[in-house]
């Protein structure tokens, strides 16, 4: 059986699926019928059960390796056993006729309030334990297993419904051989991760987890977005074989990796690396003029507390270590949207990308926003900091942001912590900032691209959901036009300009953005080489031929058509 969805990250794999399913569903607000609170009531106590002997085994699990990550789940289990709540969620059941899982919801919700009201820090971080027990008894509930990704058994291929950048974050890279999903975009966070790591990836596959089953053998052919069940043994040798090029492609290019990005006629282009902090990332460092996207937030992402000043600190001075001397633009915490903390309470928000994302977060928590830009600069006397802010609206936002800097500075000074200089700079990734770029090119030393927030906002196109990935347009006439205003802007103050989403990974885009004026792009490890050689076949003649082709044209099929024949 074949199955099709979009590729989200190239290349061939084959194995074994494993199914993961993430989240609980909120149950709705219902009663028991009528002589049925028995039954809910001995459902609960044995799911109590199925929990306990879960977190025993996660326990015992990790305890050897890591005892301060078991004591969060001996937490766990003293949650379950709570004496308050094993007569609140009982007495809900068999006095007010609520259903088993309503009354694990609704009991467990009045006990998150009340903890997360309270002024004393340590026992409102107290909440996220609750969070993840009643999660945990609501999973058990709807009779689902644990499925972590972070510990997986042997390398398998996921499939999911949907991945949240959480779970990829988290998961086990060398064991995934691919991942195939129901939701996401082609440029949400969880492709974009997939795509760095060179793990295939499948998204928009409808259905899916009705179709597969665990343990079921599959081929996924990323770059046709297929994903063929039980292939035949014909199906599988050739497979085999397209995987065994598609390795000694890979190889092949990677000889790319070494060389410097340029032109056929020798224009220099700066090729910038896109971080998430993992250490296989930061070898690459090597291959690199500079990082272009150094994603904090997942410094912050897949643990139940926030990290503190020296933590990051520690963390921000090992990459600029690395990168030498070489710029480094960190990008302050770009959280909301599809991006959640564990650690702290989100609002439920109707339009999350269009709501208290990024910049405005942190604006709106100012004592996090305060302890990342101080200990970044603090790394700063470690090497070339470009600190950079997401999701930039106005002037304002600017200005706003670098009252932080300076009070950051003001504080480091009282305490005679040093610091070294930085240039401060901002993401362009949504249409207000990138009409006014010439306005802000006096405000910043720098900026960089967020293509992928770009198109979403330009085409009004969720870049999470694949129902309307057509919309989602990155070679629309609008993108380029404003592209172009942008690079120009910046060309004329003499301030540098990156793109650091995905459209400057494209190697059939690329050419046509150095003719409207880019030398720096910044991507995933993975697609450094292709792109340094796609480069290095175009002389800047011929990039400036066809970006003036691409500013005459009205269409995305239009540009797609100039592209393919360039
Ligand atoms: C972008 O929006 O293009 C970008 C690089 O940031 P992110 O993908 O992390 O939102
Ligand atoms: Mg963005």
């Amino acid at each position: 059986m074949i199955l099709s969805g979009k590729k989200a990250a190239g290349g061939v794999a084959t194995g074994r699926i494993y199914v993961h399913n993430i989240n609980f569903l909120i149950p709705v607000e219902h009663f028991t019928g009528v002589g049925e609170e028995q039954s809910h009531l001995d459902r609960y106590l044995s799911v109590k059960e199925e929990a306990q002997q879960e977190l025993d085994r996660i326990i015992a699990n990790i305890q050897k390796e890591d005892p301060d990550k078991a004591l969060i789940f001996i937490a766990h289990k003293e949650i379950v056993d709570d004496i308050i709540i094993n007569e609140e969620i009982p007495s809900k059941i068999m006095k007010e006729h609520l259903s088993g899982d309503w009354a694990i919801y609704h009991v467990y919700d009045t006990f998150l309030a009340a903890l997360r009201k309270t002024s004393d820090s340590h026992i409102a971080e107290r909440a996220v334990d609750f969070d993840d027990v009643r999660a945990m008894l609501l999973r058990l509930w709807n009779g689902k297993k644990n499925e972590g990704l972070s510990s997986l058994q042997e390398s398998v291929i996921i499939a999911a419904g949907e991945l949240l950048p959480t779970d990829t974050a988290n998961m086990d890279k060398n064991k995934v051989l691919a991942v195939i999903t129901e939701k996401g975009g082609i440029t949400s966070h969880t492709a974009i991760i997939a795509k760095s790591f060179g793990i295939p990836a499948v998204f928009g596959v409808e259905g899916l987890l009705d179709i597969v089953k665990q343990g079921q053998f599959a081929i996924v052919d990323a770059d046709e977005g297929k994903v063929i069940l039980d292939p035949d043994v014909d199906t599988t040798v050739e497979y085999n074989k397209k995987q065994e090029i598609f390795l000694k492609n890979r190889k092949e290019n990677e000889k790319w990796l070494y060389k410097k990005g340029q032109t056929s006629c020798g224009v220099k282009i700066d090729i910038g690396l896109n971080i998430a902090n993992t250490d296989a990332e930061l070898e690459a460092a090597d291959f690199a003029d500079y990082a272009g996207l150094f994603r904090t937030e997942f410094l912050f992402m897949g643990r139940n507390d926030l990290p503190e000043e020296d933590e990051q600190f520690d963390v921000y001075r090992k990459v600029l270590e690395c990168f030498d001397g070489r710029p480094v633009m960190l990008r302050t915490l770009d959280i909301g949207g599809d991006k959640k903390l564990s650690s702290l309470e989100f609002e439920q928000e109707e339009n999350p990308f269009l709501g208290n994302r990024a910049l405005r977060f942190c604006f709106g928590h100012p004592d996090i926003f305060r302890t990342q830009i101080r200990a970044a600069l603090r790394a700063s006397v470690y090497g070339n900091l470009w600190l950079m802010f997401p999701m930039v609206t106005s002037l304002e936002d600017i200005k706003k942001a670098k009252i932080f800097i300076d009070e950051a500075r003001k504080d480091l000074k009282k305490k005679k912590a040093p610091f070294g200089e930085i240039k401060i700079g901002i993401m362009i990734e949504v249409p207000s900032i990138a009409l006014i770029a010439d306005k802000a090119a006096f405000e910043v030393d720098f900026a960089s691209i967020g293509s992928n927030d770009l198109c979403q906002y330009l085409c009004a196109a969720d870049r999470m959901n694949s129902t309307v990935e057509d919309y989602y347009q990155s070679y629309h006439p609008a993108m380029f036009s404003l592209l172009s205003g942008i690079v120009s802007s910046f060309s004329k103050a003499g301030k540098p300009v990156s793109i650091c989403g995905e459209l400057g990974c494209d190697e059939k885009a690329v050419p046509a953005l150095i003719g409207l004026g880019f030398r720096k792009f910044s991507m995933g490890y993975a697609t450094v080489a292709s792109v340094k050689k796609a480069i290095s076949s175009v002389s800047l003649e011929k990039c400036e031929e066809i970006a003036g082709k691409v500013l005459g044209c009205a269409t995305a099929s239009e540009i797609k058509e100039i592209f393919a024949s360039s």
